[in-house]
């Protein structure tokens, strides 16, 4: 009887699509990392897809009652073959869905589409006794019903179509390797559904296509070296975001630290300011004392200075790495710059032996426009280097100029000592972050590697260079290039003393307005106050929020200094409060935040969460007196 069958030819391209299935099943059956998440739901979209094709092929060879197979049997093939496409288009949205839905949006999908498919299955079971689907006459004909259509094709294409539409709505949130697997997946396979619909059967192409579709997903999607270069991705991934934590912890940790270091450093050199200016006030009545007092006063403001550069060195590389660096572009005196750090550097050299020589070419513009904190930074990092790696001999500076137009020069700062040198082969990676060499040589020297590289990005900031060159052994020579503007507001200003009295810097008083300055610490009130008295106002002072909050209640101020870090109740939040407070007669004062928070973008962080302004501590007296000018009414400021 088995001589009566012979496969028919169109069920050709499904007999090759199960060979090809069958092997690549075969060949990814041991796949390692079979981890990723649609990967099971790939296998068992395989095994469907293989189940489906066999007893298509087997229907379409067998169920024929006139070439001797019984009627029952012909009809349960026809069932079986019918409810495996569905299965086959079933498990193929769900995978779809896998990769659109990761948080299971979509559960309504699968909800309607089981009550779809366990009608369509209650539906084919009853067909068996009744008849109405499909079915074999007793003369062996095999005939199907007008439900036939909308019972076995509306769950493969409502799945089918669902799956794409939602894969349509969701492309953007896939990367293109998915875009264009899943698209040609699901296309293919509605292309092959829609053939075999169209032609009535005639041309069996939906499983075939479903196959093509299968390994368009396995060779862009479920190879194991792909699931591998996911998982790396994914291990990346969680690894970036812990070194970010790690990094903002950081950050913490240095604005924390700042602000420590910065509290008690502002009340020194303040109270110093206030020393000075008590000198200059005393010069006339006792000249001696008050030059002795004013030498002193001026060595600790020097080496304040150099202790607030170091900490500003932590805080730069923190900016730097952020990308929030800000260069703040000032009138300043080159030559008086220059004098301060040699004067600084000639006592390091000579307490080490070594000679320190200074030429500068004096025909150099002296008033240019620069962020004079920074060049004062770099020359200091360069001089220091050289004494530190300098055993014996000299170490030198020169200034000199290039490209001089009417309103810009290009400073050259040449940095020479005879120290121990640099090797060739190290000289490419002294400006690298936390980069020291030579540290067998190197290691009683103390360092963190960090000045170079803060210098070579500051310049780069400036629209500057460095450059090094260096014999191991005999010494170095660095060279920094530093564009600056020339200033005509202060070229013609007559040269004045580093520090004038208080009276002489200020330029208008403030008699009718009423200052709140609101700080724990009694030293930065001191400094702050005596600075304000300037100003001739009426000047009121808090040492914590909660006094701030009641002084709020009962006075109306022009003006209010807020400090960030207090106990209890800290500046930003006696902020919050004060806006909330009914009694408070001040909402429309401006509020000022005074922090040792120096952080870069605080600025911006203090602006936005409604402060007038900023100033950081140590205050400097010119930007305290701007910053009051600019958030007074101008009818309450007397120009003198
Ligand atoms: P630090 O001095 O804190 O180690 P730097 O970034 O300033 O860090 O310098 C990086 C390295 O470059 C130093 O460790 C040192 O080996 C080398 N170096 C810098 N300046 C000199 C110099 N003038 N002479 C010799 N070596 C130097």
């Amino acid at each position: 009887m088995i001589a009566n069958y012979s496969i028919p030819p169109k069920t050709y391209f499904e007999i090759a699509s199960l060979g090809y299935l069958l092997v690549l099943y075969l060949i990814s059956f041991n796949d390692p990392n079979r981890t990723f998440r649609s990967y099971k739901l790939f296998r068992f979209l395989e095994v469907n897809m293989i189940l489906a094709l066999i007893v298509s092929i087997m229907t379409y060879t067998f169920a024929y009652p006139e070439l001797g197979t019984p009627i029952f049997l012909c009809t349960i093939l026809r069932t079986m073959d019918s409810i495996m496409c569905v299965m086959a288009s079933r498990v193929f949205a769900v995978y779809l869905l896998t990769y659109v839905d990761t948080k299971g949006q979509f559960k309504w999908i699968s909800l309607i589409g089981n009550v779809l498919f366990s009608s369509y299955l209650i539906l084919m079971a009853l067909n068996l006794p009744l008849r109405f689907i499909l079915w074999y006459e007793a003369d062996g004909t095999y005939m199907h019903g007008s439900l036939f259509v909308p019972i076995v094709f509306s769950t493969p294409v409502y799945y089918l179509a669902s799956g794409i539409l939602i894969l349509i709505s969701r492309m953007k949130s896939l990367g293109p390797r998915e875009k264009a697997a899943l698209s040609i997946a699901s296309f293919v396979t509605l292309l092959g559904t829609v053939i075999q619909a169209a032609t009535n059967g005639i041309i069996l192409l939906s499983l075939p296509f479903g196959a093509i579709g299968i390994f368009v997903l396995y060779f862009s999607l479920e190879t194991s070296d792909y699931h591998q270069l996911l998982s790396n991705n994914e291990k990346l991934r969680l690894a970036e975001q812990d070194a970010i934590k790690a990094n903002r912890a950081k950050s913490d940790f240095l604005a924390s630290m700042s602000h420590e270091i910065r509290t008690p450093l502002n009340a020194v050199l303040g109270m110093d300011e206030l020393i000075l200016l008590a000198t200059e006030e005393k010069k006339d009545s006792d000249p001696k004392f008050a030059g002795l007092i004013k030498e002193y006063a001026e060595n600790i403001q020097d080496a304040g200075q150099v202790l607030l550069s170091v900490i500003n060195d932590i805080l730069d590389l923190t900016k730097i790495e952020s990308g929030k660096m800000e260069l703040k572009p000032a009138p300043y005196r080159l030559h008086s710059l220059i004098n301060d750090v040699g004067t600084m550097v000639r006592v390091k050299a000579e307490q080490k032996g070594l000679s320190y020589v200074q030429n500068t070419d004096s025909s150099i513009p002296d008033h240019l426009i620069g962020d004079e904190l920074r060049i004062r930074q770099i020359m200091i990092n360069l001089l220091n280097n050289a004494v530190k790696y300098t055993d014996s001999g000299r170490i030198e500076m020169d200034v000199s100029m290039k490209d001089l137009t009417d309103s810009s020069v290009c400073l050259c700062i040449c940095v020479k000592d005879t120290g121990i040198g640099i090797k060739e082969e190290d000289l490419p990676e002294i400006f690298g972050d936390f980069q020291r060499i030579d540290e067998e040589h190197n290691h009683k020297i103390e360092g963190t590697g960090l000045g170079l590289s803060i210098v070579k990005r500051m310049l780069g900031l400036m629209g500057g260079e460095i450059s090094v060159t260096s014999e191991y052994g005999k010494g170095s020579v660095f060279t920094a290039l530093v564009p600056q503007q020339i200033s005509k507001e202060l070229r013609d200003a007559p040269a004045s003393e580093k520090y004038k009295k208080l009276g002489e810097v200020i330029t208008y008083h403030t008699p009718d307005c009423q200052y709140l300055v609101v700080d724990d610490n009694r030293l930065n009130l001191l400094v702050a106050t005596r600075f304000l008295d300037g100003l001739k106002g009426h000047i009121e002072t808090a040492r914590s929020g909660e006094e701030a909050l009641q002084k709020m209640r009962t006075k109306k101020y022009d003006l209010i200094f807020m400090d960030h870090m207090m106990p209890d109740l800290d500046g930003v939040r006696t902020y919050e409060m004060s806006l909330e407070d009914p009694d408070n007669l001040n909402l429309d004062s401006p509020m000022i935040m005074m922090t040792a928070n120096a952080l870069s973008g605080m600025r911006e962080e203090y602006l936005n969460k409604g402060f007038a302004d900023y100033i950081s501590k140590p205050i400097e007296i010119n930007e305290l007196l701007r910053i009051v000018k600019l958030h007074l009414p101008p009818e309450k400021v007397t120009v003198l």
